[in-house]
């Protein structure tokens, strides 16, 4: 039994069925529509009346249109604006088969074409989005299933018994930064509550080291992840303070939040 296709689905070949440019299957699809559906049998006769003009059978216009025109014409009184041309010599003149008139027919038919010609390429179109919409959620997974290298170290710090975690904060604020650091000194600020700077600020990382304070990285205006490394040797504590972007070598500025070693 083969599948009832819907009126619109059917209506959008017709123009390709009557110019035999549909596969087997679709004129399979159409021609069991036809049997049912007076209104797609007519349209494809349409169809087929203007391919038929536009393969050379041109038909000439039925006499008596012509003479109604003629008739209309000739019943309003002529102005004096322009020379009257006899309408009996022009009409002896072989104006059906010029080109402007087939011009028009050839026009309707290209028009009728490409309708089917929009409908082809929107299922190309449709067809693209749907493989560029699974390229892109393979993308995403796999995304997923490798990590950020960057996430995948700082999970592999914390998960480290060896690793030393460092809470920064300030009193009476409720300003935080959690600072994870491995025995050789590589670390990671990995969670920060501090609030965004402007773009022009940043925010930057001093280690406190035999009582001297050495800058250990500059951090942006908005730190969530980043990485850095001290000489681990000494360490007494960290500090954050704000600066402009991309930090001082000294700094003057008043610590945002802090951590001493216990
Ligand atoms: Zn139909």
């Amino acid at each position: 039994m083969m599948q009832e296709q819907p009126h619109d689905t059917i209506e959008e070949l017709l123009g390709v069925y009557a110019l035999d440019a549909v596969d087997q299957h679709e004129r399979r699809l159409v021609e069991n529509h036809l049997s049912r559906c007076s209104l797609c049998r007519n349209e494809v006769d349409e169809h087929r009346d203007v391919a038929a003009l536009l393969a050379g059978e041109v038909v000439e216009p039925q006499p008596y249109v012509w003479d109604g025109i003629i008739s209309k014409i000739n019943a309003t009184e002529p102005r004096a604006v322009a020379p009257v041309v006899s309408l009996e010599s022009k009409r002896k003149t072989p104006f059906f088969s010029s080109t402007r008139w087939v011009t028009g027919v050839a026009a309707a038919v290209v028009i009728g074409l490409s309708t089917g010609l929009i409908t082809q390429s929107q299922r190309i179109g449709d067809l693209t989005f749907l493989i560029t919409e699974q390229e892109r959620q393979i993308t995403a997974l796999a995304a997923t299933l490798e990590a950020d290298p960057l996430e995948q170290a700082v999970a592999a710090a914390l998960a480290d018994p060896a690793a030393q975690i460092a809470n920064l904060t300030a009193e009476g604020s409720n300003q935080t930064m959690l600072i994870v650091m491995l025995p050789d000194g590589t670390g990671y600020v990995y969670q920060s509550n501090l609030e965004a700077l402007p773009t022009d600020a940043t925010y930057q990382l001093w280690a406190v080291v035999d009582d001297k304070v050495i800058s250990a990285g500059v951090l942006g205006n908005q730190p969530v992840l980043v990485p850095f490394h001290i000489d681990p040797n000494g360490l007494q504590g960290f500090v954050i303070t704000q600066e402009v972007t991309g930090g001082v070598p000294q700094s003057e500025a008043d610590p945002v939040v802090g951590w001493i070693k216990a």
